[in-house]
């Protein structure tokens, strides 16, 4: 029986669109249904509205700093409602974008939900369609802390519908959304509490800088409480009262939970079809991210495998070419540069020292300094680090991490480095471009000190 399409993709977000466009252009017959937003979470909830936010933060910092370089500048304060609109209209024009981009590659778009029926047959918006081949990409959803009051708390879309600062916020969770939350709104005037579990923010990042990051977010006003968790939100006239695990209360104007993402798979039919779900009900996917039922497949956040935009474009076009592209490829889930916004940012690739000396001994090259903007500005917490993580059989460099300014930008060239298996030879005969902060990664000359087995026999 002839099938309505060849494909049909199951979310129009990062990976869903990039699938669907790349897939129409080898010549299939492809279909996309989205029920909330073109672009998907990364356009319209996550990394772009966020990082016009963290923008705006930054410009506050800056305006204060130039007074140590002469300027006479008057700060009036700053306009949440200008900056909101100004956001909206960027993050409209991107996600019209994306549905032009599908229009133009000849796929046929359904703004509607799609939920399977069978194995080949889904329901769209209350019709049936038929696909030989089906990609689940419906992202994540965001999962709140179950506690009394739950309902008083925000979650991260909520940060983009806001018509007005709240004057004090409590941020429960230590992941890079929380960590960048905290920043921009501290940034933009708030005063700003965060509340994690462990004794140390951002797990599975590399020890060093979620030292480095705590001392930074302080030394820019914001309340670090480690191993404290909210039990309880109560509504108050005007503002909320958090109950905290150490017994103390705090009064708040918000509370956002940035307490994580699980995998939007609930109520696709996925069960009916008898496709197999892993942990937080992500889908289970093999190398080549096809599902336990080899003609329906799963990309990006919904494999929880790591979630992020260009992991999941990258998969995305990688299964485009494999299935109708004539070029069985995948992408590389190893030596992802990523960053997270914070104030100062920070930029990784690579292992973290932690991962890196449980496979061997590696040698740590670690440097801290004041970046020349800030010898002059004089502002707290602004010291950069940087570190590298290096095989000592080898020689290869096997984690690079930055806390500091334009961290992220200098992370992805020194990504390229990684990814082709750069050692620490081929740092240290690259001319650094001077003065710049980037070129302390190739002038890293003392070995700070061994880790991984080698230090156990030392
Ligand atoms: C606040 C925040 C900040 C972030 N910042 C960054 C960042 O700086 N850098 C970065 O790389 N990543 C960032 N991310 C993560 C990034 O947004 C995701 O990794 C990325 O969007 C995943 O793409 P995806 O295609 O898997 O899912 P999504 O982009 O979430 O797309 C899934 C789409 O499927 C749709 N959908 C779901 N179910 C159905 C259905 N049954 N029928 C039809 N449509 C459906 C949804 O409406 C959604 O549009 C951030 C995320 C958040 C929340």
């Amino acid at each position: 029986m002839p099938y309505d399409f060849d494909l049909f993709v199951i979310g129009g977000g990062s990976g869903g669109v990039r699938l669907a466009r790349i897939s129409a252009g080898h010549g299939a017959r492809v279909a996309v249904a989205e029920e909330r937003f073109w672009g998907g979470t990364c356009v319209n909830v996550g990394c772009v509205p966020k990082k016009i936010m963290v923008n705006a933060a930054e410009y506050g910092q800056w305006a204060e700093d130039a007074a140590a370089f002469g300027w006479k500048l008057k700060n009036h304060g700053h306009d949440w409602a200008k900056l909101a609109a100004a956001r909206d209209a960027e993050v409209a024009r991107l996600s019209g974008i994306y549905g032009k981009l599908l229009t133009g590659a000849g796929v046929t778009s359904f703004d509607a939900r799609a939920t399977f029926l069978d194995a080949h047959t889904l329901d769209v918006g209350g019709s049936r369609v038929t696909a030989e081949r089906i990609v689940v990409a419906t992202g994540g959803r965001i999962s709140k802390l179950e506690i009394p009051g739950a309902e008083f708390g925000l979650v991260s879309d909520d940060l983009f519908t806001l018509k007005a600062m709240p004057r004090r916020v409590a941020v429960i969770g230590g992941g890079y959304i929380g960590l960048e939350f905290a920043g921009l709104l501290r940034g933009l005037g708030a005063e700003v509490d965060v509340f994690y579990r462990g004794e140390l923010p951002l797990r599975g990042f590399d020890g060093d800088l979620r030292t480095a990051v705590v001392e930074a977010m302080k030394a820019q006003g914001i309340g670090m409480n480690s191993g404290v968790m909210p039990t309880r939100i109560t509504r108050m006239q005007d503002h909320l009262m958090v109950s905290l695990t150490s017994n103390f209360m705090r009064e708040v104007d918000a509370v956002f939970f940035c307490t994580g993402r699980v995998p939007n798979t609930a109520g696709l039919g996925l069960e009916q079809v008898g496709v197999t779900l892993g942990k937080n009900g992500a889908i289970a996917v093999d190398d080549d991210h096809a599902t336990n039922i080899p003609h329906i497949f799963a990309i990006g956040d919904v494999t929880d495998r790591l979630n992020l935009t260009p992991m999941a474009t990258a998969v995305g076009h990688a299964l485009a070419d494999t299935l109708y592209g004539n070029n069985p490829r995948r992408a590389s889930y190893e030596n992802v540069p990523t960053a997270v916004f914070t104030s100062p940012p920070i930029g990784t690739v690579g292992l973290s020292e932690e991962e890196a000396a449980l496979r061997g001994p590696v040698d740590i090259y670690l440097t801290r300094f004041t970046p020349m903007r800030h010898t002059l500005s004089k502002r707290e917490g602004r010291r950069s680090m940087m570190k590298l993580v290096v095989d000592q059989k080898t020689q290869r460099i096997l984690g690079a991490h930055m806390l500091g300014e334009d961290a992220a930008e200098i992370m992805q060239g020194i990504g390229i480095a990684v990814v082709m298996g750069a050692t620490k030879q081929d740092f240290d005969r690259t001319i650094g471009i001077h003065p710049t902060a980037a070129e302390e990664f190739v002038t890293l000359r003392t070995r700070t000190r061994v880790a991984g087995m080698q230090e156990a026999a030392e």
